[in-house]
């Protein structure tokens, strides 16, 4: 799909960023590109529409970005998976392992039903740790994810195996 090849460079890499040794992916150059933003979204929406999906789940922050559009466009509600204490109502969360230390996300209770079909959204799988604990979160409240999306995967740090039976769907693998 030449769409891809575009989506692909338009996405900038800044290197030594947050910290040194790490190149990260800056996806506000693709946000620039209407071209290559508009053909991000309708890939996700034409993989997703008439499946059944009622649920759009976004992780914070970037895919908060990616998931209402797409929502919008397949009929789902749009579900915000968010960083601890940001939420106003009453939570559930569930914590997972980083680097150094750990890390919660958060969903608002009675945001899903049990029996519905979400996909999970962000705009990037690393190690798989934030997805990882996006998918237990949801089947914890009986929610079936159909499956995780992102913009880009970066494949060398194998973070699809962490994601058990659920499958990973992304536009763009990086080095
Ligand atoms: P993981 O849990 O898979 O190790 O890390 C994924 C999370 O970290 C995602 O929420 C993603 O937004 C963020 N992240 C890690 N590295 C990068 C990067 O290079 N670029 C962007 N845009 N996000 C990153």
């Amino acid at each position: 799909d030449p769409r891809i090849a575009k989506i692909a460079s338009s996405i900038r890499v800044i290197p030594d960023f947050p910290k040194p040794g790490i190149m990260f992916q800056d996806i506000t150059t693709l946000l620039l590109d209407t071209e290559a933003f508009k053909d991000t979204i309708a890939l996700f929406v034409d993989r997703y529409k008439d499946k059944g999906i009622s649920v759009v789940a976004g992780v914070e922050a970037r895919g908060f970005i990616f998931g209402p559009p797409i929502a919008l466009a397949i009929g789902a509600k749009f579900v915000p998976m968010r960083k601890p204490k940001k939420l106003p109502g009453k939570v559930i969360s569930e914590e997972y392992s980083l680097e150094y230390g750990t890390d919660t996300i958060e969903m608002h209770v009675g945001a899903v039903e049990p029996g519905e079909r979400a996909i999970i959204i962000d705009d990037l799988i690393a190690t798989g740790g934030t997805l990882a604990a996006a998918i237990r979160l949801l089947e914890r409240v009986g929610v079936k994810i159909v499956e995780c999306a992102c913009v880009i995967e970066l494949p060398e740090l194998k973070g699809k195996e962490k994601l058990g039976e659920t499958s990973l769907f992304v536009l763009v693998k990086s080095a």
